[in-house]
């Protein structure tokens, strides 16, 4: 069982605990995008038992009828262990969730693994007619290039600022630069998308930046943002936009909850006060 300390972070450790969590998030107007916690896999079971376990959830958000979509990612599909390993467990969950109405997004994890990742959403994208989503990271230097060419694919894009320590020869190092990218990347998709932009950031300043281009250009838009992480601004940007939270579960949420809680001083303080019973 997860402990109270984590729950903050993680909507439980089965499929049933977090469609629970989401059937909450729906009732206070917030969409969920459901990750079940997993990467990095060696071997080809696990990357076939999750991804059998996606094409099950899928199933039952159409059953039950949630506002809901699911992300997965590529090392947890089987990348480290091929390309091709990888490219065939994400079909099979597009193909199954395409079926039901079930969106997927593809997470995107370090720079090695971009060519693979966009390759795999486009042919997706393309065979779907959207019904996929991939991410991008303006941290790195090449994604000005890579959302020039996601502007003729159909299906949504989400936009970060980067989790991953990148070296300099492919990164921005520098948060203000990082900053400047995030806005740049999102002027050229307001400019140029046909909308399925999704503002995958807490930072008040990029959610308004996005906002005034909406305003501007009249683009369609998202804004996604974390379990845990700012929930009384989701619940109220949901008034007036489109609000996604991005809900993991599973049995693997310790260091995924490690995370969370060292990324800011407030965090931890609050793991800390959980611990103490303060
Ligand atoms: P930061 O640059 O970290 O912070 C800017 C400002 O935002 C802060 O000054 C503060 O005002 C506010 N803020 C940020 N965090 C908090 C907090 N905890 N509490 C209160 N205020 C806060 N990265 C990837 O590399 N690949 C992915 O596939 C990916 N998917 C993501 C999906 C979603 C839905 C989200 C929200 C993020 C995802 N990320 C992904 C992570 C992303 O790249 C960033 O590392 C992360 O979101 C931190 O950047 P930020 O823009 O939120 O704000």
């Amino acid at each position: 069982m997860i402990p109270p300390i984590a729950t903050r972070f993680v909507a439980g450790e089965t499929p049933a605990e977090a469609l629970d969590h989401v059937r909450n998030l729906n009732d206070r107007d917030l969409k969920a995008i459901v990750n079940l916690l997993g990467e990095h896999y060696d071997d080809r079971e696990s990357a076939r038992a999750d991804a059998a376990e996606y094409r099950s959830l899928a199933a039952d958000i159409a059953a039950t009828d949630l506002d809901a979509c699911i992300s997965v990612k590529p090392s947890q599909l089987g990348l480290d262990l091929g390309a091709d390993v990888f490219r065939e467990e994400v079909t099979t969950i597009v193909d199954s969730a395409a079926e039901e109405g079930v969106f997927v997004w593809i997470d995107m994890e370090d720079h090695t693994t971009t060519d693979t990742t966009l390759d795999a959403f486009e042919d997706l994208a393309r065979k779907h007619d959207g019904g996929v989503g991939v991410c991008v990271q303006a941290n790195l230097k090449r994604t000005r290039d890579d959302v020039r060419r996601l502007a003729d694919i159909p299906g949504k894009v989400r936009f970060v600022k980067g989790a991953y320590d990148e070296p300099a020869d492919v990164a921005y190092k520098d948060k203000a630069t990082v900053n400047r990218e995030y806005e740049a990347l999102l002027e050229y998709a307001f400019e140029h998308f046909d909308g399925g932009i999704a503002v995958g950031s807490h930072d008040p300043a990029m959610i308004d930046r996005a906002i005034d281009l909406h305003e501007e250009h009249g683009t369609d838009f998202e804004i996604q943002m974390l379990m845990g992480v700012r929930d009384d601004a989701q619940e109220e940007l949901a008034d007036d936009y489109e609000v996604w939270q991005y809900a993991p579960y599973g049995d693997r949420w310790k260091s995924y909850f490690y995370r969370r809680a060292m990324e800011r001083k407030e965090n931890l303080w609050f793991a800390v006060r959980a611990i103490v019973g303060r």
